[in-house]
C-alpha cells in the first residue's frame, strides 16, 4: 500500500535576490512535497482524523468543500489509500462529477460525491443539519470543511517538530486558521506566527482563537498563545480565487529568483507579505525566518495560461 510520508517535507534554504543588496535569506518548509495529490498542510490535518475512523471503525469521512477544494480531492486521495470510504458534499448543486479536473478526480478515486446548493451550504456546521447528515450516514466520521477540527490542528503541531524550531517569524496562509494554530501551539514562546488570510474579511483571528480553545480549554492560556499571532488580512489580492495579473506576475516572479513554485490561491500570497514584510524593515536582520509552503498547486491549473511553470 501507498504510504504517506511527511519526510518527503525538506528544509530547503533560500536566498531570494531583492534588488537591492544582500539576498533575503530564509527557510522554506516544503509540505507541497509531502504527496502531489494530499498536498501540503491537507495530510497534517487528514493524519489524525483518519486515525479516529479506524478507531472508531467508521466506514469511512464525509466531509464539505468548494468545486477546487485541495481538502476535498486530499480527503479522496487518502481514504482511498487508506482503505475507506468518503462522502464529499460539495457547494453548488449545478455542478456534477465532471464539472472540473477536481471533481473528476474526486469521483474516480471513489469519493461519492452529494452536490447541495449555496444556501443549504451555509448550513454545514450548524448542530442541526449535521445531526441529520449523521442519521443518513451514521457510519462516517463528519470532518468539517478545510480539515478544521481538534484532530486536525493536532496534526499541524507536527509541522514544526520537523525544524529546528527556533525560528523569529513563521509566516503562512490561511483560510481556515487550522494550521496557524497548530504552528502557535507547537512552537517556542518566543516566536511570531504570521497567518496571511487567503480571503477577504476580518475573521482569521477570532478563528484561530476557537481553534486553540479546542485545545487548550483555558482562556488564559489561549491569550497567551494569541500573543503571538499575527493575522494579516490585507494581502488577499481581492479575496478567495480572484488571482489579479499582479499576484500571478509575482508566482513567476518568484519562480524565476528562487525556483520556487507558489500557487494562484494561498502560498503566494503569503509569500508576497513576507517579503512586503522584510522590504520594510518588519523583519530585522539577521533573524531567523520560515516559510511553511502549504501546497496547494493541484487547484492552480484554471490559471494555468499565466503561470509560467505550469
Ligand atoms: C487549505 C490550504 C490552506 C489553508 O489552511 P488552513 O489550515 O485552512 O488555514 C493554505 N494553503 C494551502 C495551499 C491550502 O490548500
Amino acid at each position: 500500500m501507498e504510504v504517506i510520508r511527511t519526510s518527503n517535507s525538506i528544509l530547503e534554504k533560500v536566498r531570494l535576490p531583492i534588488g537591492k543588496g544582500e539576498p533575503f535569506s530564509f527557510e522554506v518548509k516544503r509540505d507541497d512535497l509531502i504527496h502531489s495529490v494530499i498536498s501540503g498542510n491537507k495530510w497534517r490535518k487528514l493524519k489524525y482524523n483518519i486515525l479516529q475512523v479506524e478507531h472508531r471503525k467508521n466506514q469511512g469521512v464525509l466531509t464539505f468543500g468548494g468545486p477546487y477544494s485541495n481538502h476535498l480531492i486530499a480527503t479522496a486521495k487518502a481514504t482511498n489509500i487508506a482503505g475507506l470510504k468518503s462522502i464529499g458534499i460539495v457547494r453548488g448543486d449545478e455542478l456534477n462529477n465532471e464539472s472540473n479536473a477536481t471533481l473528476r478526480h474526486c469521483a474516480e478515486l471513489g469519493m461519492q460525491l452529494v452536490f447541495i446548493s449555496r444556501s443549504e451550504y451555509r448550513s454545514k456546521d450548524e448542530p442541526a443539519y449535521l445531526k441529520n447528515l449523521h442519521s443518513q450516514y451514521p457510519n462516517f466520521f463528519i470532518v468539517p470543511e478545510g480539515g478544521r477540527n481538534y484532530y486536525g490542528v493536532i496534526g499541524c503541531q507536527e509541522i514544526l517538530t520537523e525544524t529546528n524550531n527556533d525560528y523569529d517569524h513563521v509566516y503562512l496562509a490561511g483560510g481556515t486558521g487550522t494550521t496557524g494554530a497548530g504552528l502557535l501551539l507547537g512552537s517556542k514562546p518566543n516566536t511570531k506566527i504570521h497567518v496571511v488570510s487567503a480571503l477577504k474579511g476580518d475573521f482569521l483571528r477570532n478563528e484561530t482563537k476557537q481553534l486553540l480553545y479546542l485545545v487548550l480549554n483555558d482562556s488564559e492560556m489561549v491569550e497567551l498563545y494569541m500573543d503571538r499571532l499575527l493575522v494579516h488580512n490585507d494581502s488577499h489580492f481581492g479575496g478567495y480565487a480572484k488571482v489579479p495579473l499582479e499576484l500571478t506576475d509575482y508566482i513567476n516572479s518568484v519562480y524565476h529568483r528562487s525556483a520556487l513554485k507558489l500557487d494562484p490561491i494561498y502560498t503566494s500570497k503569503a509569500f508576497y507579505k513576507m517579503e512586503e514584510d522584510y522590504n520594510s524593515g518588519l523583519i530585522l536582520n539577521g533573524e531567523k525566518v520560515i516559510f511553511i509552503h502549504t501546497g496547494g498547486l493541484q487547484g492552480a491549473e484554471p490559471w494555468s495560461s499565466k503561470i509560467d511553470f505550469l
